[in-house]
This record gives structure tokens, sequence and C-alpha cells, in this order.
């Protein structure tokens, strides 16, 4: 069974690389390499360091990919961590019409609903919003949404802040999203392990000093990886020996909105989500076509 899925995987890519060109032929094998570990392992290895530190992960899910990989989906929640919305497919909303991307939230938030998984928030694919985006997240009752946040005007701030929409205040509350994510330090930057844990602990330290809330956009595709992970464990540590506060985002919204502070005054909050595009390389391929 596996010998003739990975035939068919390599067929596929000979029918990029004649179609779509090098680009998304070294992309897709890219992810065939990543994807040689099962994602159920992948998960398997951030839940063990998360529960090592009784800490806590969000993962905002593509809704068509989360409605094929169920148990997995179920499996994030079963052991004590956030589902989000992260589409109903991964299309970039600036591409698509208001009407189209009003189409896509309302058809994953009915996925997850069908599938009784409880969503509060929301992260758009590729981080990427127009004008429109935030409308319809208010337009269907998210809590949050831990996207905008990624904006250079908000990417810096340490408080959970609303954004303007017409004459009044969201009522979603957004959080900063840091530009350290797995993406911008291994693709741009070309960090090593090694610069990645030096790195996010510098922004930690600084969060211990400063207080306020943090947010990371890492991954589990890569994240999870045993290389990866290492970094994953010793980052989280750290931060948990500085008091921080590693909840989902729904339990942080929820206490500072009540509160206005951080759960057992602990000195600063730190977010760590993930985005799942994809479970497999197979949803991955299907994804291009
Ligand atoms: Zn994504």
């Amino acid at each position: 069974m596996k010998g003739i899925q990975v035939k068919f995987s390599i067929s596929w890519l000979k029918y990029l690389k004649q179609f779509r060109g090098e680009k998304i032929l070294s992309q897709a094998l890219r992810m065939f390499r990543l994807h040689s570990i099962p994602f159920s392992t992948l998960l398997g290895n951030m839940f063990n360091v998360m529960e090592l530190h009784q800490a806590k992960f969000t993962f905002p899910i593509v809704a068509s990919v989360a409605s094929k990989n169920l148990g997995l989906t179920r499996e994030i929640l079963r052991r004590g961590h956030e589902v989000a919305v992260h589409g109903f497919k991964h299309v970039n909303y600036a591409y698509i019409t208001e009407r189209q991307q009003d189409d896509d939230v309302g058809k994953a938030l009915d996925t997850f609903k069908a599938l009784g998984i409880q969503v509060y928030g929301f992260r758009a694919p590729y981080n990427v919003y127009t004008e429109d985006t935030p409308k319809l997240v208010e337009k269907y009752g998210f809590l949050w949404d831990i996207g905008i946040g990624y904006n250079p005007k908000y990417r810096s701030g340490t408080s959970p802040f609303r954004v303007q929409i017409d004459d009044h205040e969201s009522s979603f509350v957004c959080i900063p999203l840091n530009r350290l994510s797995d993406d911008f330090m291994i693709d741009i930057q070309g960090f090593s392990s090694r610069q990645m844990e030096t790195k996010l602990k510098h922004v930690i330290k600084g969060a211990s000093e400063k207080g306020g809330v943090f947010m990371f956009d890492l991954h589990p595709i890569r994240m999870g990886q045993p290389k990866y992970v290492n970094v994953l464990n010793s980052v989280v540590e750290y931060g948990t020996a500085l008091n921080g506060w590693f909840p989902t985002v729904t339990e942080a919204v929820n206490y500072w909105s009540k509160h206005g502070k951080w759960k057992h005054d602990a000195p600063f909050c730190c977010l760590l989500t993930g985005d799942i595009d994809n479970f497999s390389f197979f949803d991955y391929i299907q994804r291009l076509f």
C-alpha cells in the first residue's frame, strides 16, 4: 500500500515539474521530505514536550483537511490543546472576492460544527487579510483572531487589542503575532536550530521583563521533527522557569477579558500556535489542484 502511495506521489511530482515549473517542484520535494515522518508522530512529539511543562498549544487547521483527518484533529483536543479555523481551503484571501471569502469562512465553520469540534478563533491562510476579512471574523462570531496581529503595525505590541470596523471596535480580540515563525527563522534567515533557540529565548527573556502577551507561529510539520522539538522543549522550559503562562488562546483571552491580567499573576503570557495546512503529503498535493 505504501509502495503504491510513493509511486503515485512521484508521478504527481513529475506532473508538477512538467506543468508548474521548478519552484513548485522544489517546494513539493521539501514537503515530501517533511511528511516522511507521519503527522501523528510529529504531533505526539510536541504533545510530550508540552505535557512535560504543562503548557498548551493552539492549532489553526484548514477545515477541509481536518475533516479528512478527524482522528488526529480529535486527538489534539483530547490532549488538552485547542483547534481553530484556518479557512475551509488554504487559499489566499487577497485573490478571491468578499463573497468567496464569506463562503470559505462559513463553510469552514459548518465543517467543524458537523465534526463536533468546538472552535472559537480564526487565522486567515497565509495571514493574508483584506479589508473585508475582519468584518467576516465578526459576522461569524469568533471570540478571537490571531492573524491580524501579524501586520507590522501590531506585530511588536504586547497587549491583546481590538481593531476598528467601520464605526465601532471589533467584538473579537486580536493578539500581536511575533515575526519569529519557523518559516521566517529557517527559510528566510537560514537559522540553525541552535540559533532559533537563542532567538526565541531572547524574546521570552524580554517578555518576562516587559510583561504582556507574546505569540509565535510554529508549524508542527517542522517543530514536531526531532531536531526542532528539542528547540521547543528548551524554549518552553526556559519560559516556564521564568513563571510565564502558556495556555491555549481561548483560555488566555477569557482570563484576560475577565481579570485584565494573567493567571497566577504570571509576569507574561506566551501563546504557542502552529497552523496545520496538511496532515499528509497527499493533502498537500490535493491542495495544488
Ligand atoms: Zn497556513
